[in-house]
């Protein structure tokens, strides 16, 4: 049986057991029977509802496990589905760091070493920061950048930067747990740079700029730039620390991405320390960097807490071989996650139309699937450009005998789960986000649920 290579036998007698007493419980909780022990029911059935019902649990036990997806949401950097694909070169990387590899030791010296200095340089040269350092999420990089600096001591936040990313990442909370006091000014929709000038006193130790990320006030706004809050925080003798959330090493507007920054420009005017995440428009695994001052990132680097925050030696080889395609100059044809973002309309069109002649050359005569083209936006996702209007084309699916919710679901519980989106009673699929090379497995995965008997 299938079941016990997968999840050992052991696994499956317990999974038996639950499966029996939750019977015999429901058996006994109704005396008279009618719901469990219909008239009738003869012992083969009851047989195979509880073999249904093992499989049931047995296909939900190995599908809790973290699998290979294929992406058709269109949302480019989906936190559900892992966040940035990597690219070819950072996974080998990551395989190649797996067993034994020189995380700290330097092969010229022949001893201990730093710890990922090749990473570091690299984002020295991409950042034009002087220093920088990598811990595990953008959420630990703020942690330990709030605690080490500010504890105990004021924060001049902008009231229209209070802001929650997904969930968890609160910055009155973020600020609260490192110790640091949240002094905040202005209004939701404008801060004036008096604002926070007016805010300074003695127990103040930094001005924060946080970026808006998954979220944009327009209209009637304004805040201040950030050389201007650099200038300010250094005339007053405090540190000014921007956390940039998704982190584009270089500009993405021309691919619809707009308000962004660039962190180049945000370390050029003049910051001492910024924060962005490894896995969102950056393109590669997940991790928390931070770029800044010499001396900024040697206190933090010297921290306990940094030692409880840093990154292992498979993310540190994914995020090398990352930051390499762009020192070679290539980030949008090596990164999948800024190829998805920068390929054309028309690119995503042709696909489209040579997927759909594909999968109706494969499905032969009578198929239950149909297939429709249709103009949509794509997303780019992870908390960035919540307005980037994207353009793509969609593939719209409509099964003659199952409904939109069935579809949706044979493609997620299929050999390799197929995330679809449900838009206006049609499931769709969005190729800007598939894999070139997923192209002919979702192609035998729709025609197996096209033409089952
Ligand atoms: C996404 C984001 C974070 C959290 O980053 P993680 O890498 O998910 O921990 C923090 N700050 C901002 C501004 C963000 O956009």
């Amino acid at each position: 049986m299938r079941l016990v290579a997968d999840l050992g036998r052991e696994r499956v007698v317990a999974l038996v057991r639950t499966i029996i007493s939750a019977r015999r419980e429901s058996i006994l909780a109704n005396k008279n029977g009618s719901a469990n022990i219909r008239n009738g029911t003869s012992r083969e059935e009851l047989l195979s509802e509880l073999s249904n019902e093992l499989a049931a649990l047995g296909r939900a036990e190995m599908n809790s496990g973290v699998r290979r997806v294929i992406n058709a949401t269109g949302v480019v950097i989906h936190t559900n589905l892992g966040r940035a694909p990597l690219s070819e070169k950072a996974v080998k990387a990551m395989t190649d760091a797996a067993g034994n590899s020189t995380i700290e030791y330097d092969i010229e010296k022949g001893g201990r070493g730093a710890r990922g200095p090749r990473a570091v340089s690299l984002l020295k040269s991409l950042t034009g920061a002087e220093d920088a350092l990598v811990v595990n999420n953008c959420a630990a990089a703020a942690l330990l950048t709030l605690s080490v600096f500010a504890q105990g001591r004021e924060v001049i936040v902008s009231r229209g930067e209070l802001v929650e990313i997904g969930g968890d990442f609160r910055i009155p909370d973020v600020l609260a747990r490192s110790g640091a006091v949240l002094r905040e000014v202005g209004t939701t929709n404008r801060t004036h740079l008096r604002d926070y000038e007016d805010a300074i006193n003695d127990r103040t130790a930094m001005i924060l700029k946080v970026h808006p990320s998954n979220y944009r006030i327009t209209g009637f706004t304004k805040t201040p730039a950030t050389s201007e809050l650099t200038a300010l925080a250094h005339e007053s003798g405090l540190l000014f620390y921007e956390d940039a959330g998704s982190g584009a090493l270089i500009d993405l507007s021309p691919y619809g991405i707009k308000g962004e920054p660039v962190i180049h420009d945000i370390v050029e005017a003049g910051a001492d320390v910024v924060s962005f995440s490894g896995d969102k428009l950056l393109g590669g695994p997940q991790a928390g960097i931070l770029a800044g001052k010499t001396d900024v990132i040697n206190k933090l680097r010297k921290d306990p807490f940094y030692r409880a925050l840093r990154v292992d030696k498979t993310i540190t080889a994914a995020l090398e071989a990352t930051l390499a395609a762009y020192s070679a100059g290539e980030p949008l044809d090596e990164l999948p996650a800024l190829r998805m973002l920068s390929r054309s309309p028309a690119e995503i069109r042709k696909r489209s139309e040579n997927f759909v002649t594909g999968l109706s050359a494969r499905m032969g005569d009578v198929p239950n699937l149909r297939a429709d083209l249709s103009d949509g936006i794509s997303a780019v996702g992870g908390g960035a450009s919540p307005d980037a209007s994207i353009g793509t084309t969609l593939i719209e699916l409509q099964d003659s005998e199952l409904s939109e919710a069935q579809l949706e679901m044979e493609l997620r519980l299929a050999e390799i789960p197929v995330i679809a989106r449900i838009e206006s009673g049609r499931v769709i699929l969005d190729l800007r986000t598939v894999g070139e090379s997923e192209e002919a497995e979702l192609i035998e995965i729709l025609a197996g649920i096209g033409q089952r008997a």
